[in-house]
């Protein structure tokens, strides 16, 4: 049985996780479950999986699962240790990061330096520090998967295109001559006249995905592609020009990779998280699954167009910062707080992009991959920055 570990337990990832995990029985153990304050759920996820070990960030939900679980796990410490000492646990075999936010930044750097292989949904610090993730995982001996459906995607085209190590360590990056990264065009895709007086409610109306907040956000104002476009040139060794984004509103093509010899492998199947989060967890192997199968004729059409920049500005922040990992950085973190504050009524949608944008007017980046050390001290400046412009 492979031995899982899940940050993010809670959470729309985290639940179709342990989905997954109950219709594969006798193929995971569960070793410990982490979430941020859901102490309801995790006390009954906890009950139904038996894990060795629990942790909440949030210290009181923390103490209230202790009273809730009454001796019946250990319980790690609150806050980012706790999470740290799941992500390294000696008898994991593979850690599931599905929290969300650039919080993920210090467990999965645990989890990679412990060796550890990881099933990575949590693609902000991806964004951080990608590249110099990469470089730690390697040299560590640990390893990335991919969960999001676009990597896993072309990481699974990437399969099929040579020997299948060769996808996770670069070896194939001299025969992609690009990769089609496909995005559903959000909430506000089809929306005529101004995106100024959009509300939340609507901006968290996701046309083919089922997923948390923060990422829904993302995918209105398309940051969540342009975060995906950074996260796949530090996942497979890409350049910025390698990266073409399209929308496709169908969300059947996950993404799609073009070879030297102009061969384009895509991977299909219908918008169903439980598929690349099992496949990530089951890699290398391919298994029975419960999504339903994809029905061509029944579809009929896919449709493919080209992302329109201006109106969704977060974007074109985006491929600049792709330029600079340490402005990638800033962009991660100054979208989390301007993310935030328009869930919270404090800035309107249109302000996300205007309050990243000041943020990273502001920083001047220096050259070259900045230490994990650095790559903090940005992340704390990014988000003071961030939380100003938003009038906090
Ligand atoms: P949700 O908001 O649904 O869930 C977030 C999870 O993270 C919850 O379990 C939450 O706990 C936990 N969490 C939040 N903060 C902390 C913290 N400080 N410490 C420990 N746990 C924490 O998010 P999603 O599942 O939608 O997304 C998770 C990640 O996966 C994101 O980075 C997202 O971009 C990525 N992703 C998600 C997809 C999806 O389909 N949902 C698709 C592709 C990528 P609690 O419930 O207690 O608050
Ligand atoms: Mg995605």
């Amino acid at each position: 049985m492979k031995r899982i570990a899940i940050i993010g337990s809670t959470g729309s990832i985290g639940v179709n996780a342990l989905d997954v995990v109950r219709q594969m029985p006798g193929e995971f153990e569960v070793v410990a479950l982490s979430a941020h304050s859901n102490a309801d759920l995790l006390s009954r996820q906890a009950r139904a999986f038996k894990p060795k070990a629990v942790s909440l960030f949030d210290a009181d939900a923390a103490a209230r699962l202790k009273q809730n679980l009454n001796g019946f796990c250990a319980h790690e410490r609150p806050g980012t240790e706790g999470l740290v000492e799941i992500a390294s646990r000696p008898d994991v075999d593979l850690v599931l990061m599905s929290l969300v936010g650039g919080v993920g930044f210090k467990p999965l750097l645990a989890a990679l330096r412990s060796g550890k292989a990881v099933a990575l949904a949590n693609k902000e610090p991806m964004v951080m520090a990608g590249a110099q993730l990469m470089a730690e995982a390697k040299r560590c001996g640990g390893q990335i998967i991919p969960v999001d459906s676009e990597p896993s995607a072309i990481f699974q085209c990437l399969q099929g295109g040579s020997d299948s190590t060769a996808a996770l360590t670069g070896g194939l990056t001299r025969q992609i001559r690009k990769v089609f990264l496909t995005a559903s065009g959000g909430a506000f895709y089809k929306h005529k006249g101004s995106l100024a007086k959009v509300t939340v409610e609507q901006a968290l109306k996701h046309p083919t995905w089922k997923m948390g907040r923060k990422i829904t956000i993302d995918c209105a104002t398309l940051m969540n592609k342009g975060f995906e476009a950074i996260e796949i040139m530090n996942l497979f060794g890409l350049t910025r020009e390698q990266v073409e984004i399209v929308i496709h509103p169908q969300s059947i093509v996950h993404s799609a990779v073009e070879f030297t010899d102009g061969t384009v492998l895509a991977q299909m199947s219908l918008p169903d998280m439980r598929l690349p989060i099992q496949y990530a967890m089951t890699y290398p192997r391919r298994t029975q699954s419960v999504v339903e199968p994809l029905d061509l004729v029944k579809l009929g059409e896919l449709t493919f167009k080209k992302p329109d920049f201006r109106r969704f500005p977060c974007l074109a922040l985006a491929r600049e910062a792709a330029k600079s990992p340490a402005m990638s950085a800033v962009l991660s973190a100054a979208d989390e707080v301007s993310v935030t504050a328009f869930v919270d009524g404090r800035i309107p949608f249109t302000s996300i992009a205007k309050v990243i944008e000041k943020t990273m007017k502001l920083y001047r980046a220096p050259e070259g991959l900045p230490d994990f050390d650095e790559v903090e001290a940005i992340d704390r400046w990014a988000r003071t920055k961030a939380r100003e412009f938003c009038g906090r």
